[in-house]
């Protein structure tokens, strides 16, 4: 049995921040166990390979809610990185934080030190923007930043559309105002994507103190009484174990960090009962809390062939984007999908934006999945502060099945008119002057939506998730908080959580930066604790 002074379950976006900043100063060793293979396939590594690990059956974890009253009974498709980088290795390289009021509400629960000036220093440590340093960003940080080097005909004449509903044109979305129009930052460099295990990971690598077991699924986390001691994996059909001198830190994500709880017997007892887990400790908000942001994608067919569909459909346009990227590393293959970025206010009463598009230059029925046979685009909105809130449970004691997650979209009032009005401001941009002559047509929802039950049938047929699961290990003081400010496992001796999964509420953006922030800060918190 190998012994650590830290043992990391996951090497995803959390685990990688974590594997780098526990080992560099060279005196504690840390091993970090990934279910996943190393990050060996092109796709990854090449923006537009999102569409290439969308479904795919080795890198992506495919899951499937249970069937969502909310969603008209379907079951939502829910990838989820595998292998390392996690999901900073197959998403969408958007770069948002979010806004500061998000981290101030965190603070003003009572979460000391994670309101926006404290969490700020985090952002700024983390990144590398080839824009350069300032107040309010970092250009020597490990995770990589770059702008969108083309401006598209498309967004422009969105971005215009924007402008005439009274939204300013923006360059930052993460300067501290996020109201705007205008094109993301994405995670790239030199055309390529950064995952935080190309940032952060690689170049810790060859640190003799710490190792990286890739295909090594934990199982449970090993405790005495109330002290977690190390942690049981399973690889290629054979069960290890391996232990933390320090502490064990999950950072499986929003859906496996809770259920490897519940697999170790931390979590709500009646559940934990039903499945002949023995209770090390009765912790009831271990799972709950679950949130995400649900999006609904409208289609326009396009009036002049300029989308991607038609770049993708023909080859020498294919040719010459391949070429593009070859020689300049620029165009549609240096970009995920979406490029165009719209925060703004649908509800009187909100006084920072409360929705958030994407804007794609190609349309698909589903994100990621094959084109349409039509010069389409995508115009994809999502309330940013659900208040809906689902659960992730145990499907079964087997630690190797997915667990249960229900997400419970459009269960309340709120998030119903919500979709109403995203939907209605979707459309007031779509007839702008700017935009209107780019549109022969919506494809979706389609001319028969028109009525508000229309709109919310539609959001219940079509929505999906923009893949930002999170709060199931919620960070707090109260008795349904799971993790406190310095995110350990309430009642449970060396543990902790560092992912998505510890976000008291969602925040208003997209959810990479804010964990590589959550784990930075994190890892500062665990050399201080270790110190004292
Ligand atoms: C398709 C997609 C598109 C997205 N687009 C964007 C975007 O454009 N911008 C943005 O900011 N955010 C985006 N996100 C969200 C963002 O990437 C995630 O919120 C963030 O990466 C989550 O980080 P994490 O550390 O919590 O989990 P992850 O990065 O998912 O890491 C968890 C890791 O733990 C491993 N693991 C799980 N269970 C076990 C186990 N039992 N044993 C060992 N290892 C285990 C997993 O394989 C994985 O590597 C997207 C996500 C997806 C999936």
């Amino acid at each position: 049995m190998d012994t650590y002074d830290y043992v990391i379950v996951g090497g995803g976006t959390a685990g990688c921040v974590l594997a780098n900043r526990l080992t560099a100063t060279g005196s504690d060793s840390v091993c970090m166990l990934e279910a996943g293979p190393e990050d060996r396939y092109l796709w990854i590594h090449i923006p537009i390979g999102y569409g290439k690990t969308m479904f795919h059956p080795v890198y992506n974890w495919g899951f499937e809610t249970d069937p969502d009253p909310g969603m008209d009974g379907r079951r939502i498709y829910w990838p989820r990185g595998r292998g390392l980088g996690g999901s900073s290795s197959i998403n969408g390289l958007i770069y948002v934080r979010g806004q500061p009021e998000d981290y101030d509400r965190w603070a003003l629960a009572g979460n000391r030190g994670w309101g926006w000036r404290d969490v700020l220093p985090y952002f700024i440590r983390s990144e590398g923007n080839e824009r350069g340093a300032s107040a309010t960003h970092g250009d020597d940080g490990p995770l990589r930043c770059s702008d969108i080097a083309d401006r598209h005909e498309l967004i422009e004449a969105i971005i215009a559309g924007a402008n005439e509903l009274g939204v300013p044109r923006t360059d930052d979305f993460n300067g501290g105002v996020q109201e705007g129009v205008g094109y993301y930052q994405l995670f790239t460099h030199k055309g390529w994507r950064c995952s935080t295990a190309d940032g952060y990971l690689k170049p810790a690598r060859g640190r003799r103190n710490l190792a990286v077991e890739t295909d090594a699924h934990a199982t449970r986390v090993l405790l005495d009484g109330a002290r977690a001691t190390g942690v049981e994996f399973r690889r290629g059909g054979a069960s290890r174990r391996v232990t933390a001198r320090r502490e064990v830190i999950l950072a499986a994500g929003a859906l496996q960090s809770p259920q490897l709880l519940l697999l170790s017997g931390i979590g709500p007892a009646p559940q934990l009962q039903s499945f002949g887990i023995p209770v090390v400790r009765d912790l009831p908000g271990v799972g709950e809390n679950l949130q995400d942001h649900l999006q609904l994608r409208l289609i326009y067919r396009c009036t002049k062939p300029i989308t991607t569909n038609d770049d993708l459909a023909s080859w020498w346009r294919s040719m010459k984007i391949g070429a593009d990227w070859l020689f300049r590393r620029k165009g549609p293959l240096a970009i995920g999908i979406n490029q165009g970025g719209l925060f703004t206010r649908v509800m009187p009463h909100s006084a920072t934006p409360d929705i958030q598009f994407h804007f794609a230059t190609l349309s698909a029925d589903l994100a990621g999945a094959k084109p349409h046979p039509f010069s389409g685009f995508t115009m994809s909105v999502c309330q940013l502060r659900p208040t809906s809130r689902g659960q992730v449970r145990l499907a079964s004691p087997d630690p190797l099945a997915a667990p249960s997650m229900q997400p419970r979209y459009l269960s309340t009032d709120e998030d119903r008119s919500y979709a109403v009005a995203a939907l209605r401001y979707a459309r007031k941009l779509a007839a702008t002057r700017a935009l209107a002559p780019y549109i022969a047509g919506e494809f979706r929802p389609g001319a028969t939506a028109q009525s508000d039950d229309e709109l919310l049938a539609f959001a219940r047929a079509w929505g999906a998730t923009i893949f930002h699961p999170s709060g199931t290990c919620r960070m707090g003081g109260d008795p349904m908080a799971v993790v406190d400010d310095r995110l350990r496992v309430r009642g449970v001796e060396a543990l902790r959580v560092v992912d998505c999964s510890i976000m008291p509420t969602l925040v208003s953006g997209n959810t990479n930066a804010p964990v590589v922030m959550i784990a930075e800060k994190a890892s500062d918190m665990i050399v201080e604790d270790a110190r004292s």
